[in-house]
């Protein structure tokens, strides 16, 4: 990364506490001070008289100080009366240190900015900003700028001032091509000239152009950004198919068709279409980057083990890793009796396993006689070594960090090669997340849920209505039907959490008499909560009560009844996850979704829209459409977002045209300006757009 201030470069120098939080906060370069925008801005071009002054306006006056005393009732606090000529104001300080008490001694001349507000008392400002009255007034706005503790904000001004006017800001685009368009008459010339009114703009300014992020140097801003996650995202998938992976061609009559022939169900065409598009992935000698993404239950975990079986009849190993023990078991169980009649060999890790299991693993895995390798995180570990692996598959992948998918891309023997990556999600991803964030990957969907389902019913009910839904557990488990009751994560307590999952426990054991009760929560043992859902498979148990360990990848078709307490509390993508639990056999099913009011009284209009939201669709897109307006993207991209870095300034629900036009330049700019396009990345991401390639 280079260092283009002189000040930030001289290691040798013992750092100042201001310095340091600055560099906290990634403010290193000239580029970073410069890019870091204003919150808001202060007006100090103005001195209002008090006479023209109307309450609630935010103004400066400059006036002298006419008293000043330490008032101790109703609470201690200072009074500084000011006259400026036309009328006075009462200054009221109730934390102030003796410096200042001192600065607004009797006599002195200052400059005030805040709040003006009347009363029977006559003017007064509650805590106004202050300064001695030197100096001519400045000219633009003043900026606030986000700081941290140990940088005063006089500090990080002049620190950013000197920066911009020394950062290297040569535009990124030659002549021949062109920014986004701005309205008429306001065209902004150059990236200097953007960054220089956002820091200092014109009194004139229309303020709420400026707050609105609609104003012509902000959409230069947020073009300037686009571009460079267009263009690092672009770079990353270049780069990529300049490097190898084995082509796995598929063989006709080898285990992916008998696979295939022996499932005891017809793929849906979306299925078969999806798998063609790996299998053409697979085949050539470039690693495929390919996110499968289907609503819960449309079947993704046939075409996850379709494609392994392609690496497999190639001669190769293939790796699958999910998030949780549950569902890393889940997919063994399953995989296993699909593939162990065929005659390939499935191995499994995990973290908990015991040690003789685990070196007899890793054995199978390095000598290759293991074709296929089923986990958690345990699978990345370093003692696991791959004969040679061509595929890894990761499902629920947003769950995943970017260290941990590189990782699993490095279990590659050959270093000249790639193993091709699969990732799964049940997320569906909005389409400006996918034009933007996930510009690097192809993407397959599923849209179509296989048939003979019946769409779950979803109701909003008052947790003052529980026995009637209790009830409705009896009649469910009278027809053989079983229950998921799922108690939410209280973050703040684990405890807690953990009390009222045994709470509810209690609550529905003692009622339902006869009746076998599970509970499953994140403080019991891997063993214990494998025994818990091999018993709720097989049947055994009817109702399992449970905290979200439940929320990814549990497939039991015979339960047809789920009820999630303080529906309230969860995400509606969240929500969507766990409904997806039932409805995955043939019978009707229903989704029982309980508000709790802490004081009895009702629940917010907000919350009641979200809830709605639930009963009045399935589609999991529309649902992530309207997490990603209530929420921002943060849920979607999970552990991506700390390589990817968040876009700090484009807003994708406000700035589709700009995102539009990024992701036409950066093919453009790349191709004809490479130079151009690198320095640009630099620019922008500094050391970051490696995270981008993972
Ligand atoms: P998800 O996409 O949520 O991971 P799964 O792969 O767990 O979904 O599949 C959900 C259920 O549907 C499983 O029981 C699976 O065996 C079954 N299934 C998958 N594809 C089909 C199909 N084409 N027809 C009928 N059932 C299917
Ligand atoms: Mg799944």
């Amino acid at each position: 990364m280079p260092a283009s201030s002189p000040s930030s470069s001289t290691p040798s120098k013992p750092l100042s506490a201001p310095q340091k939080a600055m560099r906290k906060m990634g403010l290193v370069r000239d580029i970073d001070l410069a890019l870091h925008i204003p919150l808001r801005y202060e007006d100090e071009t103005h001195i209002v008289k008090l006479r023209d002054a109307r309450e609630g306006d935010a103004i400066q006056i400059e006036a002298t100080v006419q008293s000043s005393e330490v008032q101790l009732r109703p609470r201690r606090q200072l009074l500084v009366t000011v006259d400026d000529g036309t009328d006075t104001c009462v200054l009221r300080f109730f934390s102030f240190y003796p410096a200042q008490q001192k600065a607004l001694a009797v006599g002195q001349v200052i400059r005030a900015r805040g709040e003006i507000r009347g009363g029977f008392l006559g003017l007064t400002m509650m805590h106004p900003s202050f300064k001695a009255a030197t100096g001519v007034l400045p000219a633009v706005l003043t900026p606030v700028y986000p700081t941290s503790a140990g940088l005063p904000q006089a500090y990080l001004r002049r620190a950013v001032a000197g920066a911009l006017a020394r950062a290297d800001l040569s535009e990124s685009l030659p002549p021949a091509l062109a920014w986004p368009a701005a309205p008429k008459g306001q065209q902004i010339q150059s990236l200097r000239q953007a960054l220089t009114y956002l820091h200092h703009p014109a009194p004139d300014v229309s303020i709420a152009a400026l707050e609105d992020r609609s104003h012509p140097a902000w959409q230069r801003l947020k073009a300037e950004e686009l571009l460079a996650q267009q263009l690092s995202q672009h770079m990353a998938k270049l780069e990529r198919n300049s490097l190898r992976a084995p082509a796995l061609q598929h063989r006709q009559g080898a285990w992916h068709d008998q696979l295939r022939d022996a499932l005891p169900f017809q793929l849906t065409a979306a299925q078969q279409r999806v798998g063609l598009e790996i299998a053409q992935d697979l085949a050539r000698p470039v690693p495929m980057h390919r996110l499968l993404q289907g609503d819960v239950g449309a079947g993704k975990t046939v075409v996850a083990a379709l494609a392994a079986m392609l690496a497999i009849d190639a001669g190769w190993q293939c790796a699958l890793m999910a998030p949780t023990e549950i569902l890393a078991q889940q997919h063994f169980a399953k995989l296993v009796a699909w593939l162990a009649p065929l005659g390939v060999r499935v191995a499994w890790l995990t973290g908990s396993q015991k040690k003789k299991e685990r070196t007899d693993m890793l054995a199978l895995i390095e000598s290759g006689e293991a074709a296929l390798v089923v986990g958690t995180h345990a699978v990345i570990q370093e003692q696991v070594k791959f004969k040679k692996l061509a595929l890894a598959i990761i499902d629920e992948q947003h769950r995943f960090g970017v260290a941990q998918r590189l990782a699993l891309r490095d279990k590659m023997q050959d270093a000249d090669m790639e193993p091709h990556l699969l990732m799964m999600t049940a997320t569906p991803i909005p389409r400006t997340l996918a034009m933007s964030y996930y510009a690097d990957l192809e993407v397959s969907v599923i849209d179509e849920l296989p048939p003979g389902r019946t769409p779950v019913v979803t109701k909003v009910i008052s947790d003052s209505r529980r026995e009637e839904v209790i009830g409705r557990i009896g009649a469910q488990l009278a027809e053989g039907r079983q229950v998921y009751w799922v108690c939410p994560l209280i973050e703040e307590s684990e405890a807690l959490d953990l009390t009222n999952a045994t709470a509810t426990h209690e609550e529905l054991s003692a009622v339902l008499p006869g009746v076998s009760v599970g509970l499953l929560h994140s403080r019991m043992s891997v063993q214990e909560k494998r025994d818990v859902m091999a018993q709720f498979t097989q049947g055994a148990m009817g109702v399992l009560v449970s905290t979200t360990v439940i929320e990814v990848g549990v497939d039991v078709p015979n339960a047809s009844l789920m009820v999630i307490e303080h529906a309230e509390r969860f995400g509606l993508s969240q929500l969507h996850q766990l409904r997806g639990r039932v409805g995955r056999g043939a019978a009707a099913s229903a989704c029982v979704l309980l508000y709790g009011t802490p004081d009895g009284g009702r629940l917010s209009e907000t919350a009641r829209e979200r809830l709605r939201a639930m009963v009045d669709t399935n589609d999991g897109f529309e649902i992530a459409r309207r997490d990603l307006e209530i929420r921002g993207p943060g849920e979607f991209l999970g552990a991506r977002q700390s390589g990817a870095a968040l876009l700090r300034f484009a807003d994708l629900a406000t700035d589709e045209h700009l995102l539009e036009w990024a992701r036409h330049m950066a093919p453009l700019l790349l191709a004809k300006y490479p130079d151009l396009a690198e320095r640009h990345i630099a620019r922008w991401l500094g050391g970051k757009s490696e995270f981008l390639k993972a």
